[in-house]
């Protein structure tokens, strides 16, 4: 076979598209890993790196394009990295997600293609597939003449590029992010450098709730103060729909972008939105999903999936800030919780309260510790009830890795009548699908839902119900 060599250069009919979102090409089958060409293009590229059975190379010119191929929204797509695939028509996003959540389910979880054929639904999709983020965080440097910028990192570095108009953002991002420079240039306020530790402005993050227009900004500062706050704050608490201004403190030399001190600087601590009929109060620390019309879409179709009447105890595990247990709290007798992160089971009780639901319970701690804790409970602890033990229905959401050993094990020893399980890496999902599978379950029913458009991510909800029913 012939050998390649880096530097190399290579003309390659593209036929498929990786994980994330790079073109694959083979030459006599030898796979070429390019990264921004797209399926359907023929290109010329330059080989960078080559492997025993595959190589990488970088795209040097698109000699065909694909009929895939559509007018980038952003001049910025390729450097930054966020959008992997905004060169690709919107539809074809679509098709490439649903493809990948398909081949994932049969390669990895061994399903039948028939089967999954037979039961998977469309993906959801969005109307507008730009503009969708309800939070930025814009990091902020100085650029070669002095002056402070607000922009993105260049893909894998950390040197700034300055874009104060992100395409997945909200349009009123632009106007603060300048309002905010021009005050830094006019107060000789300085940008953080990184690589001296110098400076004071870090980052900016702004967040809208989009069933209330509400608008937050917080300015992220290495140091405590900012100088002629005041000049700030009358001029950003002028933009209309503005709700919460306030700084946070990080001194550290750390990639971790908000420190743990916040001190309001005008008008409320926090912003709400509503996401269906449950409202979320919001402070600039808090998680909340970023995409507040997919994730109604998309935690819609858990709750649908969880076939709930009224009379049903709920686990939902890794619950976050309990966004699925509020949902489906509504429609269940009780739901419980469980999240590791403290600070988000505070939120969850919080939110709780906020929207009146007092059959939804929250528990700090691993789902893989927390569930085996209440089954193998004997005899009648206090606070342990049957539908904890015997739940009717169990909804996971783990992160990326998917769902512990330990916690499926559990899972299965409980044996709920249907699981619910929503995911964001159909890798980890079809694996513990495998094993929840051989435990017993059967699965009902599968449906991507785009939380990402221009992105390479895709989430899954997936419904499996107990043989024997
Ligand atoms: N449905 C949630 C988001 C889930 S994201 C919401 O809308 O808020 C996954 C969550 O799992 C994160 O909040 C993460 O902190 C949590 N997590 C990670 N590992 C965990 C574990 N072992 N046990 C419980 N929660 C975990």
């Amino acid at each position: 076979m012939e050998q390649y060599k880096k530097n190399d250069i290579i003309v390659v009919f593209v036929e498929d598209m990786g994980a994330d979102g790079e073109g694959i090409g083979k030459i006599n089958g030898f796979p070429f890993f390019i990264k921004d060409a797209l399926i359907g293009d023929t290109v010329e590229a330059r080989v960078t790196k080559v492997k025993r059975n595959y190589a990488y190379a970088r795209l040097e010119k698109v000699m065909t394009p694909s009929s895939f191929r559509t007018e980038p929204v952003c001049a910025f797509h390729r450097q930054c990295g966020g959008c992997q695939i905004q060169a690709l028509d919107y539809r074809e996003q679509l098709r490439f997600k649903q493809d990948k959540v398909r081949n994932n389910l049969i390669r990895i979880g061994g399903f039948e293609p028939a089967l999954i054929d037979r039961i998977m639904e469309p993906i959801v999709g969005m109307e507008d597939s730009f503009h969708y983020r309800n939070k930025a965080q814009f990091p902020i440097g100085t650029d070669r003449d002095g002056n402070p910028v607000a922009g993105f990192y260049a893909g894998r570095t950390h040197s700034i590029i300055a874009n104060t108009d992100c395409a997945l953002g909200v349009k009123e991002n632009q106007l603060i992010l300048e309002t905010i420079l021009d005050y830094m240039r006019e107060n000789h306020v300085s940008a953080y450098d990184e690589t001296t530790g110098r400076g004071l402005v870090r980052h900016v993050l702004i967040r809208k709730g989009f069933a209330t227009d509400e608008l937050m900004v917080c300015v992220i500062i290495n140091g405590t103060k900012l100088p002629a706050e005041e000049k700030l704050v009358s001029t950003l608490s002028r933009i209309e729909n503005m709700t919460s201004l306030s700084v946070n403190v990080n001194t550290e030399n750390t990639n971790v972008i908000m420190g743990k001190k916040l001190r309001t600087l005008w008008g409320s601590d926090t912003i709400t939105d509503r996401l269906g009929d449950i409202s979320f109060r919001i402070s600039p620390l808090s998680f909340y999903q970023v995409n507040p019309v997919q994730t109604q879409k998309l935690y819609g179709l858990a709750v649908e999936y969880a076939g709930l009447i009224g009379q049903e105890s709920v686990w939902d595990l890794y619950c976050g800030i309990g966004t699925i247990s509020l949902f489906m709290a509504r429609k269940a007798k009780c739901v419980y919780g469980v999240e590791v992160i403290p600070q988000a089971i505070e939120d969850a009780k919080q939110n709780a309260e906020l929207n009146g639901i007092t059959n939804a319970q929250f528990f700090v701690g691993k789902a893989e510790e927390v569930l085996p804790e209440y089954y193998d409970a004997t005899g009648d602890v206090t606070g342990v009830s049957d539908g904890m033990r015997h739940p009717d229905v169990i909804v996971v959401d783990p992160p990326r890795k998917g769902c512990d050993e330990k916690c499926l094990e559990t899972m299965l020893r409980m044996q709920p009548d249907r699981i619910v399980y929503v995911s964001c890496d159909s890798a980890t999902l079809a694996r513990d699908l495998k094993t929840l599978c051989a435990g017993g379950y059967e699965l009902r029913r599968v449906r991507a839902v785009d939380q990402f458009p221009q992105t390479v991510h895709v989430e899954t909800v997936v419904l499996l119900q107990r043989k024997d029913m």
